[in-house]
């Protein structure tokens, strides 16, 4: 049985990543669209060939109720407008999955859970790199006693923002700068270099802006430290002013040791380790988490890429943010 789908917000990831990669997929298809323009609803409907009453407006979300054809909605909206459109399609009867960052703060992401409990339906996070093989082999070898533990880490993501007025540099959409939008890829990577743990607390610094004009709600480029239980750390860097794009653990005498680079692209991704080049494939990333999810509805299994995965990442965040504010005061992570 294929389970069928439909998209809130119809724009750069969900029409060139998410919607193709579908059709890659075994148990999914599109279903439907939320859109704020008709003309894009309109052209989705005869690209996809979806059935007339399937486009849906912000305003009419929660009439999926009334359709059957669609089991899930996918939110791919800014991060500001995921929490009411998460929890009026969980409470629409829908399985959810939401675009990274969860949302703008714990709060927002504590509701969103809540609600799709109470429907008693699933909320999946789109951490796509949970299904990718070079993070999955940091995964074994950082739980490999003949590898790892790693002690020390360090990894950054970033790219150069042009300016304009995209949501991403508006904090009320975003939540903040590069680091919920692409930092938050350096926080999931280490802490599957941890061991699958989360750090207990973080000190942090933003760094001055090179184009204040640009960036005037968000930070431009931030750094910061990760203090794991057990005493391993992490370095991070995000910014929206340079490239990078890269990933790395080391064992307690450095010996052990792994990298990726590039590390969070859609595909190209390349590793090596102490022991040689890593031997392991690219794959269509959104399919494989797409396809999962399915599977996880279809088998009633949780999904591995759930709402306390999002929040925890979003709390790492806030303890990011409060300590760069705090001139780079040590601030624990709250723990769930
Ligand atoms: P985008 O700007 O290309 O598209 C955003 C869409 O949301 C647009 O169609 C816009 O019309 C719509 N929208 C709805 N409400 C809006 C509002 N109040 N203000 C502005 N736009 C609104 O952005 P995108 O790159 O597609 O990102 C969307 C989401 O997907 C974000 O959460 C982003 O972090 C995430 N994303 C994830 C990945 C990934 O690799 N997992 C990659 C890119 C984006």
């Amino acid at each position: 049985k294929k389970l069928g789908i439909a998209f809130a917000g119809l724009g750069g990831y969900a029409t060139h990543q998410l919607a193709p990669a579908i059709a890659e997929t075994e148990h999914l298809r599109i279903a439907g669209v939320i859109t704020g323009t008709a003309s894009k609803g309109e052209q989705w409907r005869r690209k996809y060939d979806l059935p007339a009453g399937s486009v849906y407006s912000y305003e009419t979300l929660d009439r999926v109720a009334d359709n059957p054809e669609i089991d899930i909605v996918y939110v791919v909206t800014p991060p500001g407008t995921h929490r009411d459109l998460v929890v009026r399609a969980a409470k629409a009867g829908k399985h959810v999955i939401c675009e990274k960052p969860m949302a703008t703060n714990v709060a927002d992401c504590d509701a969103m859970i809540a609600a799709c409990r109470e429907a008693g339906k699933q909320l999946g996070i789109g951490y796509r790199l949970h299904y990718e093989p070079h993070h999955q082999m940091l995964d074994r070898l950082a739980a490999d006693p003949q590898f790892g533990p790693f002690r020390k880490m360090q990894g950054g993501f970033g790219f150069r923002m042009p300016g304009g007025r995209p949501w991403r540099l508006n904090k009320q959409l975003a939540g903040g700068g590069p680091l919920p939008d692409v930092g938050i890829y350096v926080i999931q990577a280490a802490r599957r270099g941890a061991g699958g743990v989360w750090p207990v607390a973080v000190t942090a610094k933003e760094h001055p802006k090179t184009r204040p004009e640009v960036f005037t709600e968000v930070e431009e480029t931030i750094t910061w430290t990760m203090e794991f239980p057990g005493g391993a750390t992490a370095e991070g860097w995000s910014s929206y002013n340079d490239q990078r794009n890269d990933f790395r653990a080391e064992n307690a005498d450095g010996r052990n040791w792994l990298e990726i680079g590039p590390a969070y692209t859609y595909g190209g991704l390349e590793g090596r380790t102490s022991r040689g080049a890593m031997d392991v494939r690219n794959i269509n990333q959104q399919a494989a988490q797409l396809e999962d999810f399915a599977r996880c509805v279809l088998e009633n299994r949780e999904t591995p890429v759930g709402g306390e995965m999002g929040r925890r990442d979003i709390a790492v965040i806030e303890a990011i943010y409060a300590s760069a504010a705090a001139g780079g005061k040590r601030v624990e992570v709250p723990g769930l």
